[in-house]
């Protein structure tokens, strides 16, 4: 890093604070040559990383954050950013090595990263109009596009910081399109429902909460046995809240569960809802990127009769964080938001008839990062073809790893998805169940400490399993083995206890020198 970064010029006499620290005319060489030093010293770690992490216990890590004197005086921007290349980039998560596949992180494509440095650097809100003129356009011109490959004729939407926060103005919406016209909302909003299976994202019951619904608001619908919404218990769902008094306010179906990446079939739950006239949400954070997808989009039917859409540019885009936007069907339902104020977009001129398309209007931010800057440039570098058969092949690989462990004698494959993780058990032949629920926690604790593979774990139908999520195209089914490898090893370890200290076992040994003893370790730490 040393190498690269070079050292930032002082502030002369008489100049102000900022005159030398702020990226302004004067200082666009300076800027340059500080980007690139960053850029070349990140292309170095990408060049050398080995493992998805350094490993590093959190005891040292906290040691190493602890120690940096915050209140010291500057060292100088190439000082401090070879600092927080020892210390960040370091010990990062590194979601492009084919050894990580715990959670729904994406590796990133390069027209996006190289874009975020353009956003960055330009520093562009896209809350109104005249803070940003083409970017509003440019966003714009996105939704629509994410619109129209939903199906939506006349589609609106936002982009916003993730799956949590579109699946929050979604149920707001919905909130408000079921209070629209109410007198008493206290008293009406005790009685909204919203329905959804259990394995819907955790932001929709926590969404329920903080829009102020009852605790009981969450009403679960049943699946089948793969955890896919059964449409015959959405139609009992339905006629028993509304029988029992309750105002079904939305319907949230996964295109793409967390856990499990099944799809729940939208067609039949967009019927029962227009029977109803209810609000039917596809929560597809995960599964947006069958928007694009050459052979997958079938899975997606009946998407375009939602009224809303989540779709996580920052999982199967393989877009940098944070990219994800809520998809209206209605236009008119997102401004249920809008809120006025003289310095920034008063009324009356919102009511013009060539009134600005003032972003702040539709989002539950005001200022906002110009993300879709990233999905833009990316869309225009690979084609939206090329993103969708990246998603296409991470699914496959979920496939051909499925098969391997079907035929495998120690790990044991649980469940099946639509899209790409995997779940697994260690059990082989006289590991009893309890053991085996045991191992899973312990396993992955094991592998995350070494820093060498990086799996996770859940909970399916009372079964604790380590879970792969697949997001890297270009791992292949060798590396995904090598990381199976380590989960056998791992387990062999943890089993063989005491004995482990001693013994010769090259595998174990290198994913971890302190191998914890199953029999003295609290499981799940
Ligand atoms: C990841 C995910 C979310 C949350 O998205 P964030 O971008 O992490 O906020 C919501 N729903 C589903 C199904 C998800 O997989």
């Amino acid at each position: 890093m040393a190498r690269v970064l070079p050292e930032t010029s002082g502030s002369a006499a008489g100049e102000t604070a900022g005159a030398t620290a702020l990226l302004t005319d004067r200082t666009a060489d300076e800027y340059a040559r500080l980007v690139h030093g960053v850029v070349d010293a990140v292309a170095a770690r990408f060049r050398t990383t080995t493992a998805p992490s350094s490993g590093a216990e959190r005891r040292e890590l906290e040691a190493l954050v602890d120690a940096v004197a915050l209140d010291d005086d500057g060292i100088g921007s190439a000082a401090a950013l070879r600092e927080a290349d020892e210390l960040y980039a370091q010990h990062a998560v590194w979601f492009h090595h084919p050894a990580y596949a715990a959670h729904l992180n994406c590796p990133v494509v390069l027209p996006a990263v190289a874009a975020e440095a353009m956003l960055a650097a330009i520093n562009t809100s896209v809350d109104t109009y005249d803070q940003s003129l083409v970017a509003t356009l440019m966003e714009r011109r996105l939704v629509a596009w994410t619109a129209e490959r939903i199906g939506f004729a006349d589609g609106d939407g936002i982009f916003t910081s993730g799956g949590t926060q579109s699946n929050l103005q979604a149920l707001f919406l919905a909130r408000e399109k079921a209070l629209r016209g109410v007198d008493d909302r206290g008293r009406a909003m005790a009685r909204l429902r919203v329905l959804t299976t259990a394995a819907s994202h955790f932001s929709v019951a926590r969404s329920a909460h903080l829009l102020g619904l009852s605790a009981d608001a969450v009403v679960p619908v049943g699946v089948d046995a793969d955890g896919r919404m059964d449409p015959a218990a959405l139609a009992r769902a339905l006629a028993e809240t509304t029988g029992a008094g309750g105002v079904v306010m939305a319907v949230v179906v996964t295109a793409g569960t967390t856990d499990r990446g099944i799809v729940d079939p939208i067609r039949p739950a967009a019927g029962l809802c227009d029977a109803y006239g209810v609000w039917l949400h596809v929560d597809a954070a995960y599964g947006g990127g069958l928007l694009v997808s050459p052979t997958r989009r079938g899975l997606l039917d009946g998407i375009e009769r939602a009224s809303s859409v989540t779709v996580d540019f920052h999982k199967t885009f393989f877009q940098p964080v944070s990219s994800s936007a809520l998809i209206v069907r209605e236009a008119t339902d997102l401004l249920a938001a809008a809120w006025h104020a003289d310095y920034l977009n008063p009324a009356e001129e919102a009511r013009a008839d060539d009134a600005d398309p003032n972003q702040v209007d539709r989002s539950l931010q005001t200022t906002r990062r110009f993300d879709a800057l990233k999905l833009w440039t990316t869309l225009r570098a690979l084609g939206p073809d090329r993103v969708g058969r990246m998603f296409d092949d991470v699914c496959a690989l979920a496939r051909r790893v499925r098969e391997r462990l079907d035929a495998d004698p120690e790990l044991r494959p649980v469940g099946t998805t639509d899209l790409s993780t995997v779940l697994f058990r260690y059990q082989p032949d006289g590991v009893d169940d309890a053991t085996a629920d045991r191992l899973v926690p312990l396993v992955r604790r094991v592998l995350f400490q070494s820093g060498r593979a990086m799996v996770a774990r859940t909970v399916i139908d009372g079964v604790p399993c380590l879970k792969l999520t697949l997001l890297n195209p270009d791992a292949t089914l060798a590396d995904i083995e090598a990381v199976l490898d380590l989960v056998r090893a791992t387990a062999h370890g943890l089993l063989a206890g005491d004995a482990l200290a001693t013994r010769a076992d090259p595998p174990c040994r290198d994913v971890h020198p302190r191998l914890p003893r199953l029999t003295a370790e609290e499981d799940g730490r």
